[in-house]
């Protein structure tokens, strides 16, 4: 494990550095950061922070840019066991089904308790290694997801899986008894607690109304599939005579706070009740073209709907690398034909940090500003990808997951020259082979389980 030197009860000053501040605000080209304790300061010129604060130590990081840590607001990292093996699963084998159906819910039925955690190593490692430091992710047994993050000193907005009427483990009301005490006596301090629904067809109207009024009365975050598939469309309009957007806002989860995730097979009709909602749309581009076909962007920016991207799993989009993703949806914005102002860097930064942040309850995170918390990712610059003419064009469509070298998260380094700050890599490798085994001794997934 690398060390760089923590920073003391007088916190640094980390100066020479090209700053993308986020909240649409204009990067600074030798800005300094001011960082004490688990928050930002100060931020601006090294002589405006250094007269504010004199006398607090420097640390010069030239030659670095410096970005909001980076948010990935929908993923279910646990499912890593399923990498690769999403890519040939694209048509269904029974009619009205899709890849969830067929392919993950028979083999997610083996998964207990004690594989979650060293399952979602793997996913969040690339996370964290491409500048993720909050991931919003919501599956089965989230104690173990939580505990994961926590370990590599990272923060998320986690949720325990429910659906009552489908899926591969239909708990139902008794797991939901047990979701509600934890979350009550909940025990992750950088972890934000989120009800959710796995989607509209796997939850019955009953139930999400239950699951929606805990979420109002304590003021949490909810997160949902919702329209995901074509197939979950045919069978709400079956049950609910309406469609999936339609039914979830007479439950009432069209709301600020809310984050409804793929939307594939919404409509117009469904896209005006979102538009006047307040809820986030969650898009994973890749996860999205993979499994079913491009998401409806275009339309959602148009009708002036918040949207966070997140990279959903390892089934579906083999990486938890958010940048590229957000790379991906610009381009496709612009292959659907929206205007390109609308598309700008700055728009984009806003759907891996801010957006996700706040519809995931947590908007001390997603930008550097003075009181948002020291989440900070530092990507080293150079030769390879100079001349940074417009480093906010630069940011998206020339650097990438390979300059991410040093990030803090809370103020606090969990990854050192491109390595692991807080706990032992191999460690977390040989538990994560450990677990493989044993879901492929379970499911003959046909995976390599690699040596150790
Ligand atoms: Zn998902």
């Amino acid at each position: 494990m690398k060390q760089l030197s923590p920073i003391g009860p007088e916190g640094a000053i980390f100066h020479d550095l090209l700053i993308i501040p986020g909240h649409s605000e204009k990067p600074l080209l030798d800005g300094a950061i001011y960082i004490k304790g688990s928050d930002i300061i100060d931020v601006g010129t090294l002589a405006e922070v250094e007269s504010r604060n004199p006398s607090s130590p420097k640390v010069s990081m030239k030659g670095y840019l410096a970005c909001p840590g980076l948010v990935n607001a929908h993923t279910h990292a646990s499912m890593s066991f399923f990498r690769d093996l999403g890519h040939d699963r694209v048509l269904p084998t029974t009619p009205g089904n899709s890849m969830i159906e067929d392919f993950f819910f028979p083999s997610e039925k083996e998964l207990t308790a004690d594989l979650i955690e060293p399952l979602a190593y793997s996913y969040l490692v690339d996370g964290l290694k491409s500048g993720v430091t909050f991931f919003g992710d919501a599956y089965f047994f989230a104690r173990g997801t939580c505990q994961a993050i926590d370990r590599l000193g990272v923060r998320g907005a986690v949720a325990e899986h429910h659906a009552d009427l489908g899926g591969p483990l239909p708990a139902g009301r008794e797991l939901w008894k047990k979701t509600k005490a934890w979350i009550e006596d909940w025990d992750f301090p950088t972890i934000t607690p989120v009800v959710y629904a796995h989607a509209a067809d796997t939850v019955s109207r009953e139930f999400m109304n239950e699951l929606n009024d805990f979420a109002v009365q304590n003021q949490l975050p909810f997160h949902m599939h919702l329209s995901q598939t074509s197939g979950e469309r045919d069978r709400v309009l079956t049950r609910e005579r309406m469609s999936p957007v339609a039914f979830a806002k007479e439950c009432g989860v069209l709301r600020p706070k809310t984050l409804l995730v793929h939307l594939l097979s919404a409509d117009e009709q469904d896209i005006k009740l979102l538009a006047d909602s307040g809820a986030t749309a969650g898009l994973c581009p890749v996860s999205e073209i993979l499994y079913e076909h491009a998401p409806l962007g275009r339309q959602f920016v148009e009708a002036g709907i918040p949207i966070a991207l997140g990279t959903d799993c390892a089934a579906s989009n083999d990486g938890s690398d958010i940048l590229n993703e957000a790379k991906v949806f610009g381009l496709m914005l612009r292959m659907q034909g929206l205007d390109h102002s609308k598309s700008s860097p700055h728009f984009l930064l806003d759907t891996i940090t801010k957006n996700g942040a706040e519809a995931l309850g947590s908007p001390w995170v997603g930008a550097i500003k003075p009181n948002k918390k020291a989440d900070i990712v530092f990507m080293k610059t150079g030769l390879g990808v100079e001349p940074q003419s417009d480093p906010m064009v630069n940011f998206f469509y020339t650097m990438g997951a390979k300059q991410v070298r040093h990030v803090m998260v809370d103020g606090q380094w969990v990854l050192v020259d491109g390595e692991l700050a807080k706990v032992s890599e191999a460690d977390l490798r040989d538990q994560f082979i450990q677990a493989l085994k044993e879901i492929k001794s379970r499911t003959n997934l046909p995976m390599t389980v690699p040596t150790a």
